[in-house]
């Protein structure tokens, strides 16, 4: 088992030069596509409420813009770190790629605990964030979106501050803005929505119906939330749920055999996105220790949360039960553990496809904001559907005709897509 600390680049890198064998990329392909093209490391100063001016560390990270403009979102977290950003913008460009969007790929992160700042500092981060990428980013060049602890709200921050600086109404810069300031119906529900759209379709592969299944999801962030309405509304049963409690710094796991209730757990959840453990054991909740998700006795698991989840430590406990894996969050799985599962047999739906939904969406909103004409929900998720099920039957069937594991099968499919649109520029 490894000790050396997690690297999400070195992860993102390590799966690449697997595929470019596979695939037999030339050399300057190669090193084209296992580094970004570009990336920005920049201060942020911000005022605080207090007076005092505070200095965050934030980045911007293009990966590749072959097939479209950069798209990807923007994470604050404490423990964000460049390497994470890298391997995000890389898999950005294999998921914009694998769905078939006009797009490439990028990734922005600021180190910081947005819990801990007041609306107004957050407001400024944001700002000064723009005000350092401004002239980088735009809606032809490079588009941001939310991510983990970014809301619509922050997008909409970003979007106010490019257009003061570019004297301009540019909606198409950013995507994940409030609907009714540019934003798309569906667009919160796109990325949980989009992880079931998988598990329902790689269900059917597998010839099991919905109603006879149960899982387990890790987190409870937007994309698990809505990954467990639509789960439920197919008739799957969650029975267990891990939560980040913030307070404690740790993980708990809330399970209840008969099938947790979304609304009763959103009811208890706090401002910082924790389930209370009291009111949930009052509820009939057992409480269990964070990790305690990876080894209960179900069908499906659905890692929402963050990278380096399933890990060569806690594989082994994955119970036998587990066919289906759909990766609602980036990196989940080590190349360690990832091999493990490969070998169990376990139906693995791949981040970059799994968790697609979002960026699908996201395009859909770019689409809309462009034409300033916006589609109802039904129809907004209907293309969504559309667009998730025609990828997923596209990786299905190249595992199936090239007998690859899912991860390959739709990694041969992007970096193939890439790879030749940079061919075709003249690039390589
Ligand atoms: N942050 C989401 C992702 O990792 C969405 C990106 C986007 O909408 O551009 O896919």
């Amino acid at each position: 088992m490894s000790t050396k600390p997690f690297n999400a680049f070195e992860m993102a890198q390590t799966q690449f030069d697997k595929m470019a064998e596979l695939l037999g990329l030339d050399q300057a392909t190669r090193d084209l596509l296992r580094q970004p093209m570009r990336e920005y490391h920049f201060s942020l100063p911000v005022r605080m409420d207090d007076g005092s001016v505070k200095v965050f560390r934030g980045f911007r990270v293009q990966h590749n813009d072959a097939r479209g403009p950069g798209k990807g979102g923007i994470r604050f977290h404490p423990q964000e770190t460049i390497d994470t950003v890298r391997a995000l913008s890389m898999w950005m460009t294999w998921k914009c790629a694998v769905v078939n969007l006009p797009l490439g790929g990028s990734k922005g992160g600021v180190i910081c605990e947005p819990h801990s700042l007041s609306q107004r500092e957050q407001e400024g981060l944001c700002r000064a964030w723009v005000r350092q990428i401004a002239r980088d980013i735009g809606p032809v060049r490079d588009v941001p979106a939310p991510d983990v602890m970014t809301s619509g709200q922050h997008m909409l921050w970003m979007l106010d501050e490019f257009e003061h600086i570019h004297g301009g109404k540019y909606p198409g810069v950013i995507t994940g803005k409030p609907v009714g300031m540019g934003g798309s119906l569906g667009r919160t529900e796109a990325t949980g929505y989009g992880v079931v759209f998988t598990i329902r379709e790689a269900l059917k592969e597998l010839n099991i119906k919905a109603q006879d299944t149960t899982a387990c999801v890790q987190g409870f962030g937007n994309v698990a939330q809505y990954a467990i309405e639509l789960y439920q509304q197919i008739g799957g049963k969650v029975i267990c749920v891990s939560c980040w409690d913030q307070e404690a710094s740790q993980a708990n796991c809330f399970r209840k055999a008969d099938g947790v209730s979304l609304e009763e757990l959103q009811k208890i959840t706090d401002r910082f996105g924790g389930i209370n453990k009291q009111k949930a054991a009052d509820l009939g909740y057992e409480v269990l220790p964070g990790d305690a998700w990876i080894e209960q006795d179900v069908d499906i698991l659905i890692p929402s949360a963050l990278e380096n989840s399933i890990t060569g430590d806690n594989v082994g406990r994955i119970s036998k039960r587990v066919k289906l894996i759909s990766e609602g969050a980036n990196g989940p799985t080590t190349p360690e553990a990832d091999h493990v599962l490969h070998e169990r047999g376990i139906f693995v739906v791949p981040d970059f496809l799994a968790n697609a939904g979002g960026v699908t969406c996201s395009y859909l909103e770019q689409v809309q904001s462009n034409m300033n004409y916006f589609w109802e929900k039904d129809e907004v998720l209907g293309k969504l559907d559309v667009m998730m099920t025609t990828a997923f039957i596209g990786v299905s069937d190249m595992a199936k005709k090239r007998k690859l594991y899912m991860r390959d099968a739709a990694y041969v499919i992007s970096i193939a897509r890439v790879a030749q649109a940079c061919r075709d520029r003249g690039w390589v």
